[in-house]
């Protein structure tokens, strides 16, 4: 069985499967390579299962094309392709697109995401900062794909477009996560319980994004 291994001053041999689905072993210095390639074989089975799970995880592109489903807040949406000159990629119910743009489609989906992330993310962090008291200075959008939101010791807080995909209570424990780094910048106790107190069921949220993360993609 392939994989990377890196070794490092730890006491024990640990496996993990990397978001490309391969082996990677992370192993004391003194370790045996005959200790290490017994140590994967015995969990062998561990392994198929987990980097099955992951390639399956991987996001799957979108092809743009007539009765294909878009995730808006969680909910999933048809998208039609129609003969018209005059718009571009509208919402309704469903999303329609021109099939004169359609070579365009991921840019103006991507716009229309951003658009609409930009205007609700501003609005629920000036809802949570007003019971939080706390206040961002510039609240920017990414593109990053796994890493939901951030926030910098300058009160600038960064969230990800992908994440207006994502039903409105894992958009607002995001906002909540990031504007509780502006009194803790770690994750020690007490920002758990700051983001618990604004955010009680965050726990079902971030396994939410656990589970369905890689859906979060164009
Ligand atoms: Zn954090």
């Amino acid at each position: 069985m392939d994989y990377q291994l890196f070794r490092s001053n730890r006491r024990t041999i640990a496996l993990v499967i990397n978001r490309q689905g391969n082996l990677v072993v992370r192993a004391p210095k003194r370790a045996s390579l005959i200790e290490i390639e017994k140590f994967v074989r015995v969990k062998q089975s561990w392994i198929q299962e987990k980097s099955a799970q992951m390639r399956q995880r991987r996001p799957v592109a979108k092809a743009f094309v007539d009765g294909e489903k878009f995730l808006f807040l969680g909910q999933e949406y048809q998208l039609r392709i129609i003969d018209d000159y005059r718009s571009k990629l509208d919402f309704d119910g469903s999303f329609a697109i021109s099939k004169y743009f359609l070579p365009k489609a991921r840019r103006l989906f991507e716009e229309w995401y951003r658009r609409q992330a930009r205007e609700l993310l501003e609005r629920r962090a000036n809802f949570y900062e007003a019971q939080m008291g706390v206040v961002h200075r510039r609240l920017s959008i990414t593109a990053a794909s796994s890493r939901w939101g951030s926030c910098s010791s300058k009160a600038t807080v960064n969230f990800s477009w992908r994440l207006i995909m994502a039903p409105m209570e894992v958009v607002d424990y995001v906002v909540v996560h990031e504007l509780s780094h502006m009194l803790h910048h770690n994750h020690s106790g007490k920002f758990w319980l700051m983001v618990g107190r604004f955010c009680p069921d965050f726990r079902s949220a971030k396994f939410w994004l656990d589970r369905h993360g890689h859906r979060l993609a164009l």
